[in-house]
């Protein structure tokens, strides 16, 4: 047969054919790789002196699945279509082909590696390797058979969890439900392999009563499957609201797992395709590349970070905790400064509390986490014991007088090159800097509450912050499994200026006569985790209050606040931790604020304004284009610079719906021109708030898009 591949090496060994994929870094199914597969079989297959044929990879993965990038290019169904159903013909063709196909996954098996595993005849794994079908998760649904074959082979309920989660299970568990035939070592799985192949070639085995498609012993009778796919199209209604994919895998079983299995490819096929030209698909496979590629910035290529290994963290109050919990996770020698013993022993307490969770969930125990905390946590009171450490992190009072003061005595303690990181929420880091001999070495890193959970971490260069301060903080926030969103210095950096300009604009409106209940309705109906109203008692009504006159002094007069958030602040409700706040929280259920509606109702009759009904549309379309705009001045004004980043700070930072990809990319699909004349439109009405930036109108002019424009990379340049 032929040996020579580039993706793929050929090995002959006793009659068996032994295929190794070898594709770096992730033996990624591209379409070049799948040919020679292609290849490589018929080739086998036609060699009278192959009687059998191993399919394995090389390195940490037997495959990561097909290459996404292709599937967000595709724009046409019927050339869509046809590949797929092509795909379907190679995998029909391994399944029912002359020799029996062995899969040896030496590691994880996702995608369309588990589909082909599923069309061969034997499927042995390493133990401790993952497999499973995370298509939904870039909203598509597996589409080489893998609906029709993953329940012929674990059963319908286990394959929609599979499917429908998108989360991949471990090899002894896929032994367990069926998808696998058997878990070795790694160390013995060619050997093993190699036997079963004999087993075939001595009939032992027949790889013709092996194929998937003949198995109907785990697929349910009419009336189960008819229960099981109702609970599980009503688990989806709660769950996967705005998305497709749960809803078309769901489809393809419901439809599929007939005696025609040809007729039931088609229909899964049909299926993939309604996913893959879905604007949902394409949202979500942006989002999934760009968080891949998040902070490989052009400014710090080739700059080497420097090596961490011990980080000082200020403060264990409710940030400093969660960041503790973060640095002894990944694991990094961690001391925790603060003020008093006192503080010391709450912040421990605080540390133990961010743990609650793995240890309710069996992924840690009780007795780990103090070995944790005695091998890899110390504590002190006095700054002075810094000396070693290679990276600290601040998050202490919210007080420039108080940071510059601790910066300032660490400068004489570190050494020149140890990074100062701070959690700022909205203090100038060039202005904190500006105390320091060597301001470069500043840098902010803004963690979101709760930080062991928040998937952001958003990096804020000051003026002078050199590229070694930030090439070492984009691989640290790496090391910590964090998204890194690179941004520059200015009022609320992006994510708290970017959120105060969705949300800010609901109060507008509460004093224009909506219901705060419906702009609550609009915003979840939307997407968003959260109405203003309930994320505002979450942050504090005082809080939000501040930042909102400190975005008023600094920003001018677009950011004037609405007169009804004043006289709302008034009344010393802020939020849940005062007891109430637009809600009352005293009963099991929180109910709207009386002292709140009291005001709301005493302002408009004061100003003679009626209560108005008004569409979720009318109520999102104003947010959106405040919003839109807001994110077109902090890119004139140098704070942001990549569009894709943007995004992905406002689907991880504030759980902007993932499937609309991002504001700047709902932006687009509304179309520049008309979020431009809508602002001009709501500019009239409501006056200066709604002025568009510049930048948005030259694009409304020119016809150009965010993601169209040319993106500079200036993340420096103010
Ligand atoms: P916190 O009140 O929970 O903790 C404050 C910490 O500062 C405690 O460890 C306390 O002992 C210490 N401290 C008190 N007085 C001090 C003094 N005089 N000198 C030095 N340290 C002192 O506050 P937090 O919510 O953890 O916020 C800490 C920082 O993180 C702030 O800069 C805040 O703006 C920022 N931040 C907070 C959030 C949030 O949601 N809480 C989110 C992002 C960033």
């Amino acid at each position: 047969m032929n040996l020579d591949y580039r993706t793929i090496t050929v090995e002959l060994h006793q009659g068996v054919a032994i295929l190794r994929l070898n594709n770096p870094p992730v033996n990624q199914l591209s379409s070049g790789l799948v040919m020679e597969i292609r290849n490589a079989l018929r080739s086998a297959f036609e060699d009278e002196g192959v009687n059998a044929i191993i399919l394995t990879g090389t390195g940490k993965n037997f495959t990561g699945g097909a290459d996404i990038t292709e599937i967000q290019q595709v724009k046409e169904r019927a050339p869509l279509f046809n590949a797929v159903m092509e795909n379907n013909q190679f995998l029909n063709s391994i399944e029912k082909g002359p020799k029996p196909v062995i899969v040896a996954m030496n590691g994880n098996c996702m995608g369309g590696g588990l589909e082909i595993a599923m069309a061969s005849h034997y499927r042995i794994a390493a133990k401790g390797i993952q497999i499973g079908q995370p298509e939904v998760k870039v909203g598509l649904i597996p589409g080489a058979g893998g609906t029709q074959r993953l329940p012929r082979l674990v059963g319908l309920p286990d394959a929609l969890k599979i499917i429908l989660t998108g989360e991949p299970i471990s090899s002894e568990e896929g032994l367990e439900k069926g998808c696998l035939d058997e878990v070795v070592p790694p160390e013995s799985l060619l050997e093993r392999s190699l036997e079963v192949a004999q087993q075939f070639i001595s009939g032992k085995l027949n790889h013709k009563e092996r194929m998937t498609r003949l198995r109907k012993d785990k697929l349910p009778n009419f009336i189960t499957k008819k229960m099981v796919i109702s609970y599980a199209k009503e688990e989806a209604e709660k769950k996967g609201r705005g998305y497709i994919a749960p809803f078309k895998a769901i489809e393809a079983m419901e439809r599929g797992l007939s005696e025609n299995f040809e007729e039931d490819l088609k229909i899964e096929a049909q299926l993939f395709c309604d996913c893959a030209l879905s604007d949902i698909a394409k949202n979500l496979i942006g989002i999934f590349l760009n968080t891949r590629a998040a902070g490989r910035l052009p400014r710090i290529q080739g700059v080497e970070p420097k090596k961490i290994k011990t980080v000082a963290m200020l403060g264990g109050g409710t940030m400093g905790s969660g960041i503790t919990h973060l640095l002894l996770t990944h694991p990094f020698e961690t001391i925790l400064w603060d003020i008093n013993e006192e503080a010391i022993e709450k912040g421990l307490s605080a540390i133990r509390k961010t743990f609650d969770y793995p240890i309710k969930k069996g992924k840690m125990t009780s007795s780990q986490l103090e070995q944790t905390l005695q091998d890899h946590l110390k504590t002190t009171t006095s700054l002075e014991d810094l000396a070693g450490v290679d990276l600290v992190i601040e998050a202490v009072l919210e007080d420039m007088g108080i940071k510059q003061g601790i910066w300032k005595r660490l400068q004489e303690i570190c050494r020149p090159e140890v990074i100062f990181a701070t959690n700022t929420s909205a203090l100038s880091i060039t202005e904190m800097a500006s105390v320091l001999k060597n301001p470069e070495r500043m840098i902010g890193l803004h963690f979101f509450n709760p930080a062991e959970r928040m998937q952001l971490l958003e990096i804020i260069c000051g003026k002078k912050t050199s590229d070694e301060t930030l090439s070492t903080s984009v691989a640290f926030a790496r090391a910590i499994r964090k998204v890194p969103v690179v941004v520059n210095d200015g009022p609320g950096f992006y994510v708290s200026r970017q959120l105060g300009a969705l949300m800010g604009e609901s109060t507008f409106m509460v004093g224009e006569g909506v219901s705060p209940a419906t702009i609550e309705e609009a915003v979840l109906d939307f997407g968003l985790p959260m109405g203003p109203a309930t994320l505002g008692d979450l942050t504090g009504l005082d809080i939000n209050y501040h930042v909102a006159k400190y975005f008023e002094r600094s920003l001018g007069q677009r950011w004037k606040m609405s007169p009804i958030y004043e006289l709302i602040y008034q009344t010393g409700c802020y939020g849940r931790k005062t007891g109430a706040g637009w809600y009352d929280y005293r009963e099991e259920k929180p109910f709207p604020n009386p002292k709140v509606e009291e005001v709301i109702k005493n302002y408009l009759k004061a100003n003679g304004i009626k209560p108005k009904k008004v569409s979720y549309k009318e109520i999102m379309d104003r947010m959106l284009a405040r919003a839109i705009n807001e994110a077109a001045y902090i890119i004139e004004d140098g704070v942001c610079d990549r569009p894709q980043d943007m995004d992905l700070a406002v689907v991880y930072g504030i759980g902007f719906p993932p499937y609309r990809g991002g504001i700047l990319r709902y932006a687009d699909a509304w179309g520049i021109r008309n979020v431009y004349e809508q602002l001009l439109k709501l500019e009239e009405e409501h006056g200066v708030r709604f002025k568009p930036a510049s930048l948005l109108k030259e694009m409304a002019e020119a016809g150009r898009t965010f993601y169209g424009r040319i993106i500079s990379c200036v993340i420096r340049d103010f």
